[in-house]
């Protein structure tokens, strides 16, 4: 009989923590999970869903073509080459084992999956799955059911509303249990030859996200579109206070544009449509978009995502405005998403992130652009315009020159709802410390681990959700000895 109280504690119970407990479980391990929240699910239920996996069998019936070394070989393209080899390759070879298990286990899909998906830097093969109900619902329909399952069979002992506080860690290092605080401050310890960081990412704690993004800030999503209040990075600080360390501080990136929301500045949302292609269908720009010196930094209607939020990392406040005249304002296609010009005509001058005046200079100084920067890249767009060739960047729609008053600006930020910076672990998922020896008893699997790991400097599709339920099977299925 061990000594221990049990064989695994699940520290969160997201996505990777719902995964690893059932299959724990399954395999008959004592499993205690533990979440600081009152419910479970972590982000699942609040993502969109989308997966990623080749080989399956959904794209067998439908004669594509996938191979785990395609999807290798597709994420190093997109990641320039930056995403963790071991760890890529680690879930993209079980990817499809994980799908098949959420496909037996009764995940709704839309009928169209997979499709190559194109709002991040789409994938050469169709490999990316979701379902309806924004995608991220179903999804946790499955893990919820598997892992209440693995409870109710006595297999998970689940602890809500219970903080993992500390990690109990012996003199050689190896850690053998946590100290958990329930929510009336009374503390417990519990000891397993297994505990597993499952606590997601930081992408909620608006202190600690410049210590792990490279100095960037963070710029929230509303309640629909964002990571949950308790992604705020506790599992990177205990694994580092343990001798672990965190990685990918430099692969941040945002996603391109978004504005501070007209009824609660305190988050960004999609007010505009500035990325060319929207849930709304295509919108060919007519602004350009200037940093804090009004100069350009991108071509506006790249089809890139990759390329724009690569520009946006160039600001540091990964803030930019974007600028029009009357003329666009009566022939393009509306810049709002929800808005007419009408409607948005009273935020202009009374929101922070609306501008308008009757000329250039008065814009800039109104927005707190650099007057000359401005008036010169203006200047500068529209011989672009005429010239018919966009000699900066490469910009392929010069629709008119921005020339006729009254002038707009409407200030965008780049958004985040998921972390880059993570632990790191070895192939067994073991935490490691910077000389690359395995800290024994303690592993990690989801955010805890960075999206930077399997996503690089870039953003993978699919590549959050689908290594999470992945590291997480592989843990409870194989890795995890007790
Ligand atoms: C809006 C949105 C859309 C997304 N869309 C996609 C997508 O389409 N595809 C994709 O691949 N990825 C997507 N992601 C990212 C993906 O959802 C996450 O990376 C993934 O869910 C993280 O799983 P996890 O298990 O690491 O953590 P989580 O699911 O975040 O779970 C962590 C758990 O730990 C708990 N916890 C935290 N601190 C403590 C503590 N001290 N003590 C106890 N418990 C604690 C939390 O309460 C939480 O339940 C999206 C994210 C968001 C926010």
């Amino acid at each position: 009989m061990s000594s221990f109280d049990y064989d695994v504690i699940v520290c969160g119970v997201g996505t990777a923590g719902q995964t690893a407990a059932a299959f724990a479980a399954k395999r008959g391990a004592r499993v205690l999970a533990v979440d600081i929240a009152s419910g479970i699910g972590g982000n699942t239920g609040r993502s969109t869903g989308q997966m990623s996996a080749a080989g399956t069998r959904l794209q067998k019936e439908r004669d594509i073509h996938d191979t785990p070394d395609l999807h290798y070989d597709d994420i190093m393209r997109i990641s320039h080459g930056t995403a963790d080899a071991t760890m890529v390759r680690l879930a993209v070879d079980n990817a499809a084992d994980t799908m098949h298990w959420l496909i037996d286990n009764e995940l709704e899909l839309l009928p169209e999956m997979p499709v190559i998906f194109k709002g991040h830097e789409p994938y050469q093969i169709a490999r990316t799955y979701w379902g309806p109900d924004r995608g991220g619902k179903p999804l946790q329909k499955v893990l919820g059911t598997q892992f209440m399952k693995a409870v109710e069979s006595g297999g998970v002992t689940l602890m809500l509303e219970t903080e993992v506080e500390d990690l109990v860690q012996e003199a050689d290092g190896r850690v053998g249990g946590v100290v958990l605080k329930a929510k009336d401050g009374e503390q417990k310890t519990v000891s397993a030859p297994n505990v597993l960081l499952s606590m997601g990412g930081f992408a909620s704690n608006s202190d600690l996200f410049p210590k792990y993004s490279n100095g960037y800030p963070l710029f929230k999503g509303g309640p629909s579109f964002s990571s949950h209040p308790h992604a705020n990075g506790r599992g990177h600080e205990l694994g580092e206070q343990a001798g672990g360390y965190v990685r990918y501080q430099d692969y941040f990136l945002p996603t391109f544009g978004r504005v501070k929301d007209p009824a609660d500045p305190s988050y960004v949302s999609f007010v505009t449509r500035v990325t060319t292609v929207s849930l709304q269908g295509p919108r060919p720009l007519w602004e350009i978009f200037v940093n804090w010196e009004g100069k350009r930094f991108v071509s506006e209607d790249s089809d890139s995502p990759d390329e724009k939020e690569l520009g946006l990392k160039t600001i540091p406040d990964l803030t930019f405005w974007a600028i029009y005249d009357q003329r666009a304002r009566e022939e393009s296609i509306c810049i709002f998403t929800d808005m007419t010009h009408e409607e948005a005509d009273p935020l202009f001058n009374s929101h922070e992130s609306f501008k308008q005046a009757d000329t250039l200079e008065n814009l800039a100084a109104a927005m707190g652009v650099n007057e000359a920067g401005l008036a010169e890249t203006v200047g500068r767009y529209n011989g672009f315009v005429e010239q018919g060739k966009d000699d900066d960047f490469g910009r392929s729609h010069l629709p008119a020159p921005i020339s006729k008053g009254p002038y707009y600006g409407i200030k965008h930020h780049g958004l985040s709802i998921t972390s880059f910076a993570g632990l790191a672990v070895n192939e067994n998922l073991e935490l490691i410390r910077e000389d690359g020896s395995a800290i024994p008893g303690l592993y990690g699997a989801g955010e805890c681990l960075g999206l930077g790991a399997t996503s690089g400097k870039a953003f993978c599709g699919g590549m959050a959700l689908m290594p999470a339920m992945t590291f997480g099977r592989l843990l409870g299925d194989k890795i995890w000895q007790w």
